[in-house]
């Protein structure tokens, strides 16, 4: 496994210390695989690593991936990285599932105001107020506080996620007005 993730055999009488970031990502995904797995969850796997590191990493996943035939739940906050490397993506505002859609459809045509907010930080505008801790999740919709097309409705209660197109998803009251 050390030699599929591209280490080579040899490294196994390496101490860790000898090896960089990069390197050590590479026998986390070779541990992970040794179990032969359905499913491997990547919690920002190439957030520490250079931008030159992070493409070989990505491209590595890539490859298991298909290889394999596995799946990957990747987190991160790197949309580049998301939109190189998924089918579906998940959005997630304080804890909460804001909106779920099919990669192009997302970065096409988001819906949900966090989801343009977060889309337009990474073209460079500012996405406004810092978000909150957890811990001051505010009543009603989670996004409420910061969201620009809020209304006294939307501090009743979190909005169900509602069908907006094919496998597109929205926990926003205001969904289709947005849409229009
Ligand atoms: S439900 Fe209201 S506050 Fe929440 S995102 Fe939609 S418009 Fe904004």
């Amino acid at each position: 496994m050390l030699e599929r993730v591209g280490l080579g055999k040899a490294v196994a009488r390496r101490y860790p210390r000898e090896f960089s970031g990069g390197q050590c990502q590479r026998i986390g995904i070779a541990r992970a695989m040794m179990l032969n797995p359905q499913l491997i969850v990547c919690d920002e796997p190439v957030s520490s690593l250079d931008v030159s590191i992070q493409g070989q990493i990505v491209n590595l996943l890539l490859d298991l991936q298909r290889d394999f035939g596995i799946a990957l739940l990747f987190i991160s906050h790197n949309l580049a990285v998301v939109r190189h490397l998924s089918r579906r993506v998940l959005v997630i505002y304080l804890g909460r599932l804001v909106e779920i859609a099919p990669r192009d459809a997302l970065f096409a045509a988001p819906v949900h105001p966090y989801t343009r907010g977060l889309l337009a930080a990474a073209s460079g505008v500012a996405l406004g107020e810092a978000e909150p801790p957890p811990s001051e999740r505010p009543s009603g919709c989670v996004f409420r506080a910061r969201c620009p097309h809020r209304q006294d409705l939307c501090a009743v209660a979190q909005p169900a996620l509602q069908a907006v197109g094919p496998e597109h998803f929205v926990a926003c009251r205001r969904a289709r007005d947005l849409m229009s």
